[in-house]
């Protein structure tokens, strides 16, 4: 996969009707390969002359297979010689009718002329390795494709943009400079080596470090979203809060594909923050004693894999045995206690479920105090931390780990040096620090973490 050297093809344009699709080729063959199949203008045979292209153009005319001289599509093809394109080498757009079958004839008349069918991520792959983007760059690429709010959007592009590698390299060179210096204190004499406390440069690099590392989880929450179980016995009123949540909140509901399981995901978009929903619903059964344990085993599955729970209960009827099993599923997982029927006359003593969590009275069905809820779910997620919104967020989980084993060298390196031990066992945590970092942003990245992170795009990214 990361062969540069041929030319690489695909349907870039989700699969389905629309109104254009795009089939991409990046490599050098790419423009002969059009020129191979493109009558300009209106439908004709194929000239005997191929035709050239002005870049940065679109050229209008029709896709005509070789081997019959029928037209395949009407098109626009845009020629972008290298470097400056997205992969820095030639690229070549086809923009056609929308059709599956239209994409996929002329992604095979591409094939057909010598192109390869390109992997997952691929163009972006070769952006990254053409030195056009790195490698946080290029994951902000999938970020922004699979951005589920504004917010989440935001931090995309800005990571696009280059502010946490920049960042991160101004760490990283800092980290490499002291190195340079540990290095030449080992190899030479005292009195060759310029003095140097390199003690208040490394908590500078720590203090930086621990600033991005205390963004990471609010950061990965918008750009991710938050897995979240609304749970509770049946007819609580659950898929009524859902409702009304979706309701008031500006919902943008995106199914998106679930991660562990074959399902569809809901996110909910609560004040820019998005939760997904972990799926409770649709318990209906023959005797009272199934629906409960149907409802508890339901809350169970749902509550392994979030990370926030929203417990249920009925506030006009008094606790059940199920709620309460209920709320012992909850555990210490953060959740809030959401005390519903508001409306009705109040009969239940909940303040005793889960006492260490917030408590909020709603009617789900007037709305009553939902916007209560709603401030308590971000205040609890986030847990009273306000960070500005322009400040720079690290978004990924794999960023994350990586700046947190680059800290953790870093205070292994302030150990090691307090301790009075000889620079050599210093510069051996600073490597690790630079080198982790470096796998942020690509320079010290193996080929299976490259693997790992394009396989997660799609076809024609
Ligand atoms: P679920 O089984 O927990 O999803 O509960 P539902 O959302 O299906 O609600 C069960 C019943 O309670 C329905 O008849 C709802 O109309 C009713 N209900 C839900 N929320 C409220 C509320 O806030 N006030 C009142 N009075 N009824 C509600």
């Amino acid at each position: 996969m990361l062969a540069l050297d041929d030319t690489i093809a695909a349907i870039s344009t989700p699969l389905g009707e629309g109104g254009i699709g795009i089939v991409r080729m990046s490599g050098a063959d790419a423009l002969g390969i059009v020129r191979g199949f493109f009558v300009p203008g209106r439908y004709a045979a194929l000239p005997a002359t191929p035709p050239t292209f002005v870049p940065h153009r679109l050229t209008y005319g029709h896709v005509v297979d070789p081997t019959t001289d029928k037209a395949v599509d009407e098109v626009l093809i845009a020629y972008m010689p290298a470097p400056y394109t997205y992969t820095r080498q030639d690229v070549v757009e086809i923009n056609c009718h929308g059709g599956v079958v239209p994409l996929r004839r002329v992604l095979e008349l591409c094939l057909r002329a010598g192109a390869r069918l390109a992997e997952p991520g691929e163009f972006t792959l070769r952006a990254f390795l053409n030195g056009r983007i790195d490698l946080a760059q290029a994951e902000a690429v999938l970020g922004i494709v699979q951005a589920r709010t504004e917010a989440g959007l935001r931090l995309a592009i800005d990571q696009l943009d280059g502010r946490l590698s920049q960042e991160i390299r101004q760490v990283r060179a800092e980290l490499v400079d002291l190195l340079a210096w540990l290095e030449a204190a080992i190899d030479f004499a005292e009195d060759e080596v310029p003095e140097r406390d390199v003690g208040p440069d490394l908590q500078v690099v720590r203090e930086r470090l621990e600033q991005l590392l205390a963004s990471a989880d609010q950061g990965i929450i918008y750009r991710h979203g938050l897995r979240t179980a609304i749970v509770g016995r049946p007819n609580v009123g659950k898929s009524s809060l859902l409702n009304a949540l979706l309701r008031t909140s500006r919902a943008i509901v995106t199914p998106i594909p679930g991660t562990t399981r074959d399902t569809l995901e809901e996110t909910l978009n609560l004040r820019g923050v998005p939760l997904v929903l972990v799926d409770t619903a649709g318990i209906r059964a023959a005797s009272d004693d199934l629906v409960e344990r149907l409802g508890i085993e339901r809350s169970q599955a749902a509550l392994a894999t979030a990370d926030l729970a929203l417990l249920v209960v009925d506030g006009s009827e008094p606790l059940t045995t199920a709620d309460r099993d209920i709320a012992a599923l909850v555990g210490d997982k953060t959740a809030l206690v959401v005390v519903n029927k508001n409306d009705l006359p109040a009969a239940t003593e909940a303040q005793d479920l889960l006492p260490p969590c917030p408590h909020l009275h709603v009617s789900a069905l007037t709305g009553q105090g939902l916007e209560a809820l709603e401030a308590a779910i971000v205040e609890t997620i986030f847990a009273g931390q306000v960070i500005a919104s322009d400040a720079l967020l690290v978004s990924s989980p794999r960023h994350k780990e990586a700046i947190g084993r680059a800290l953790d060298h870093v205070a292994a390196a302030q150990d090691t040096l307090a301790q009075g031990l000889p620079a050599d066992f210093v510069s051996i945590d600073v490597t690790g620090a630079v080198n982790a970092l470096g796998e942020v942003t690509g320079e010290t990245a193996h080929e299976d973490m490259l693997a790992a992170i394009f396989g997660r795009f799609c076809v024609g990214k």
